[in-house]
């Protein structure tokens, strides 16, 4: 399947690696989150040496959606994603209060994309060719199995043989086996969120172009999400907040009924049709709780609970932490201040953005402050599309309280691939 319009040639997967293959810094995962990292040191220079288990293309259960923060970065990687098959540039927002049709939100139509859709079987795949084009060593089939954490170095277990290495990046997602082996793991700890994700063909018109979310009063507050495609199908998905309201058990029996909901159904369509089954994930979202270094291993990514607590989304924190953990190691030689450097970029760049988002989490929970919301948010031209930059993360959630981040172009710079 082709990702981008010129292949580079494939990653690759030794049959073994040789008896001591070194490498400056381990990569564990090529998601967003490790192939940012393994751009960000191999322009600085470094050796860098990626590993997953996975063969790409592979899947992500995700709702395929991305900010204008994680457009931006993925243009600063030098990935344009509008070459992604699947690709669709988003410009009109719809979103429901508990009780009311969906309101009309308009991002900004002349500078630039501020919110595309692309499948993640692509996406990713576009990032791990990007950077083995860039000439960076991306081993694919190959599984973390085991560590062991030195004073001076890290010996990496893999299926494919032990790789030395001065630093690692545990890019390895919601269940990052490197947290695991190193016995940093909340007991019973299954993220924050937890979504369903189902992609379906011949929907409506407005469902294939347009961007849906509605909060339904039972998942408050969680949401149903119908996202557009490239070929008029649709990514259609729901998450809720664990712990409130419906239980993680009751979610199967509720996904075919949030589907025949009169005013979900009205824009998918009769027409439309599931493709394979639905799947199902947890999401991380508790930036700051789970311990983000160890000696000379750093968490990136959902390995880091980074995702946002309010929407569940971590594609820009992913590939955001991924340069941070990679600056860090770049700017520092000893671990502790690497380990420093990374935990002040994540105090400045997002731990003040996520507690926002949390408080506003739990505003949404309520269901008459949910509808009173949305419904502040579209008071005026002003107010709906300035919400909807801030939803889509255009500026930081936080930004208003944190000076700091003021710029004199905050509120009208472009959004990217103009
Ligand atoms: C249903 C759902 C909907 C979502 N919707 C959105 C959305 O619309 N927009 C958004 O921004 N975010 C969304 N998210 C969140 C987003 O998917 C994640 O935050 C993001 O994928 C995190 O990227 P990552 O690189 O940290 O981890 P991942 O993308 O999970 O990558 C981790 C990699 O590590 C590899 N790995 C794991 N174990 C090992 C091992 N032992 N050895 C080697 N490799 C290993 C895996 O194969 C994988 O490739 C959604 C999540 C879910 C569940």
């Amino acid at each position: 399947m082709p990702t981008s319009k010129s292949d580079p040639p494939p990653a690759s997967a030794p049959e073994r690696f040789s008896a001591r293959t070194r490498t400056n810094t381990l990569i564990v995962g090529a998601g967003p989150a490790g192939i940012a990292a393994a751009i960000t040191l191999h322009r600085a220079g470094r050796d860098v040496t990626v590993i997953d288990k996975a063969r790409f293309p592979r899947d992500k259960c995700c709702g395929d959606g991305l900010t204008t923060g994680a457009l931006r970065l993925l243009d600063d990687l030098g990935l344009n994603p509008a070459t992604v098959p699947s690709w669709k540039a988003v410009s009109r927002v719809q979103i429901a209060g508990p009780r009311g049709t969906p309101i009309a939100f308009d991002l900004p139509g002349d500078g630039g994309t501020f919110a595309a859709i692309a499948r993640r079987s692509e996406l990713d795949h576009a990032l791990v060719r990007h950077a083995v084009s860039l000439g960076i060593t991306v081993h694919e089939g190959v599984t973390l199995e085991n560590l062991s954490v030195g004073s001076t170095t890290i010996n990496a277990h893999t299926s494919a043989g032990v790789v030395e290495a001065e630093h690692l990046i545990a890019a390895d997602g919601m269940w990052s086996p490197t947290r695991k082996l190193l016995g940093l793991t909340i007991q019973g700890y299954r993220g924050e969120w937890h979504a369903f994700r189902q992609y379906f063909s011949n929907v409506t018109p407005a469902a294939g172009n347009e961007l849906f979310v509605w909060f339904e009063e039972d998942l408050l507050p969680g949401y149903v999400w119908v996202f557009p495609l490239a070929d008029g199908s649709a990514n259609v998905g729901f998450g809720i907040q664990r712990g409130r309201g419906v239980a993680i058990q009751e979610m199967k029996a509720l996904w075919t009924d949030l589907l025949e909901r009169p005013r979900i159904r009205a824009v998918l369509g009769p027409n439309a049709v599931a493709e394979g089954r639905h799947q199902a994930w947890p999401i991380p979202a508790r930036l700051g709780d789970l311990q983000l270094h160890h000696g000379r291993v750093l968490f990136v990514g959902d390995a880091a609970a980074a995702t946002d607590p309010m929407t569940g989304e971590g594609i820009g924190q992913a590939l955001a932490t991924g340069i941070w953990a990679a600056d860090a190691i770049v700017a520092h030689q000893d671990p502790e201040a690497i380990a420093a450097a990374y935990e002040a970029r994540l105090s400045a760049g997002m731990k003040k953005d996520h507690r926002l988002a949390q408080a506003l989490s739990n505003i949404l929970a309520r269901p008459r402050l949910a509808q009173a919301s949305v419904r502040v948010a579209s008071t005026s031209a002003w107010t709906r599309r300035n919400f909807v930059r801030w939803l889509f993360e255009d500026y930081p959630r936080a930004v208003l309280l944190t000076p700091r981040r003021w710029h004199r172009r905050l509120f009208s710079q472009p959004g990217a691939y103009r």
